[in-house]
């Protein structure tokens, strides 16, 4: 008998989107059924995060008109990654395997055809990888571009131009929910999971309406947060910089004491000055970064929970299915 397969989609104030996402999942949903790749017991997964639009309203009528979609109410706004993982723990105990997706429609859904096959072929994880990004504007793509170098040069390993599409077999969604981590960062943790895996390419389209939730700001913020939440490399690095600096301090002191033996004094107001502020900026950006390590280790120690469900909408179906 075929597998049970969930597709996770998370939705932030997606009401403009989620009609036509929810039509286009059906039909997938219905195809694959109907070729018994899947089971009956399927289902499309819509996690509602705090939206403060119709959101969650859209999702109780879909799951009302149609068996095939189950709904997640979160208690609030929780972010992205958090009511992914949200909606993956909820699937992982009905589920074989499971799929992330967002709600825009900018995840080819036909790309999960072959994830599926890669599935059927012994894979615990397939991720989606964008081909290509033409169709994100080009400021998007140039700091997408330096997101992944510089995760990659911090530390934090991640599957290039790879987003949070990807399928989960229910193994791996169990070694998942091991990572107990309150900073979570998906796509540095499902590498660590391990197991085999795929690499699945597609075309990455427009966001089909709606805005993005990402600007600038908080993907920068993003970047910052899955470095720190990988990697410790950065205080590495600043303890190389502070060794470096100390070796340029000695080398200066030897040159001004060579210049004084041979008569000549060392003036300037401004080196000294100059060199005071760099000093300066430099320690405390270090003590910065440092102190985001220190406020991670806060958090974590509080252990709190990373998401609270206040309503789960699915029906019986499924379990007389399994
Ligand atoms: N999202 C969410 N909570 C948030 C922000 C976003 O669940 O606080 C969802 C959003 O509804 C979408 C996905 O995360 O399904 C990706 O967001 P978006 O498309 O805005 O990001 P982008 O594609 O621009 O990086
Ligand atoms: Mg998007």
């Amino acid at each position: 008998m075929a597998d049970i397969l969930y597709i996770v989609v998370p939705c932030y104030n997606e009401e403009e989107v989620l009609p036509e996402t929810a039509r286009r999942l059906r039909q997938k949903l219905e195809a694959l059924i109907a070729a018994q790749q899947i089971s009956t017991a399927s289902r499309v997964l819509l996690v509602n995060d705090g939206s403060r639009d119709g959101t969650w309203g859209i999702i109780t009528k879909l799951h009302q008109e149609c068996t095939l979609f189950s709904g997640v109410d979160l208690s609030r706004n929780r972010g992205h990654q958090n009511a992914l993982l949200a909606g993956l723990m909820t699937a992982r105990e009905r589920c074989d395997m499971a799929i992330s997706m967002d709600a825009d429609l900018q995840d080819d859904i036909d790309a999960v055809d072959a994830m599926l096959e890669q599935y059927y072929a012994g894979c615990d994880v397939v991720y989606g990888v964008r081909s290509a990004r033409k169709k994100d504007t080009f400021f998007k793509r140039v700091t997408a571009e330096g997101f992944y170098r510089l995760m990659n040069f911090m530390g934090a390993e991640t599957v290039f131009n790879h987003a949070d599409y990807r399928l989960l077999s229910r193994r791996a969604l169990d070694g998942l929910a091991q990572f107990k981590e309150v900073n979570l960062f998906l796509r540095g943790i499902v590498p660590m999971v391990g197991y085999r895996s795929a690499v699945v390419e597609y075309e990455r389209g427009e966001r089909f309406a709606g805005e993005s939730k990402y600007p600038l700001g908080k993907m920068l913020s993003f970047a910052m947060e899955g470095i720190t939440s990988l990697s410790v490399k950065p205080i590495r690095y600043i303890t190389l910089l502070g060794f470096f600096i100390f070796l340029v301090s000695i080398l200066m002191l030897i040159w001004s004491v060579v210049r004084w033996a041979g008569g000549d004094t060392v003036s300037g107001w401004a080196s000294m000055i100059c060199s005071v502020w760099a000093i300066g900026g430099l320690i405390l950006l270090c003590l910065g970064v440092i102190g985001e390590y220190i406020g991670k280790i806060y958090l974590e120690t509080k252990g709190r929970p990373r998401f609270l469900i206040r309503e789960i909408l699915e029906d019986g179906h499924g379990e007389t299915d399994r």
